[in-house]
């Protein structure tokens, strides 16, 4: 069988067998799969760089059954250094885990595989804010979904926001004080204007935004929390943030 090659990074991997493993690779090519790599736990393995969330390398792959088995591999980047930087790698984490909740398997979605790359770049290497960069990630994913923040008026009642806003749990709303229902989270007003500030500026450019990461913090929160409502699924890098 004809080998497919495939330039995708590692969003995940699990034990499989004793000595295998089963990878989640995400690629322009043929989206998010699920490879195996054979007999690449053992030290002197060829092969046991391909495993580690972050590898952005060129598989071969080979179709055998219900997964892909990978039967090569190039790296390209093993973005390294974010293990040197807890901050960073968290951050980095969740962008893994936003991209493959994002897409179903073997569903192809090129523009969100070139903005992970791109935002894994930023953070690795860039002098850019990394809670920043990821907020901005985080609100660029909803959007992709289909899901806007109304940044001024109530999504309800469309009145302009008085003094409190909330994100309205069951259809992703972002609302006012009088049409909030009862499952909604409350955001402040500086965690809205900031979601508002990085939909209008480029990743290149978030430098110029001087607020504090704990605001840009609640920004991720906020959208992550919409994500798990939106996609009914459960975002556990999150929580290290
Ligand atoms: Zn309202």
């Amino acid at each position: 069988m004809e080998a497919t090659i495939i330039k995708g990074i590692v969003l995940s991997n699990c034990d499989y067998k004793e000595k295998d493993k089963l990878v989640e690779i995400f690629s322009v090519e043929l989206g998010k799969i699920t490879a195996i790599l054979k007999g690449c736990k053992a030290p002197t393995a060829k092969l046991k760089f391909a495993f580690q969330p972050f590898c952005f390398a060129e598989f071969s792959v080979i179709r055998t059954g219900k997964f892909y088995q990978v039967i090569d591999a190039k790296l390209i980047d093993s973005f390294f250094e974010l293990a040197n930087d807890l901050d960073k790698y968290y951050l980095s984490s969740l962008l893994l885990e936003l991209s493959s909740i994002s897409v179903e398997s073997e569903e192809q979605n090129p523009s969100l595989f070139i903005l992970l790359l791109n935002t894994l770049k930023h953070i690795c290497y860039d002098d850019l804010p990394p809670y920043l960069v990821t907020a901005k990630f985080c609100e660029d994913v909803l959007n992709g979904l289909g899901y806007e923040i109304s940044y001024q008026n109530c999504s309800s009642c469309n009145s302009p926001y008085l003094n409190k806003v909330f994100l309205n749990l069951d259809n992703g709303e972002f609302v006012c004080n009088n049409c909030k229902s009862q499952n909604s989270l409350q955001i402040s007003k500086q965690a809205l204007s900031l979601l508002k500030i990085l939909s209008m500026t480029e990743y290149e450019r978030l430098n110029s935004i001087k607020i504090s990461s704990s605001v840009a913090k609640e920004a991720i929160h906020i959208i992550c929390k919409d994500l798990e409502f939106r996609l009914l699924k459960i975002i556990h890098s999150s929580k290290f943030i």
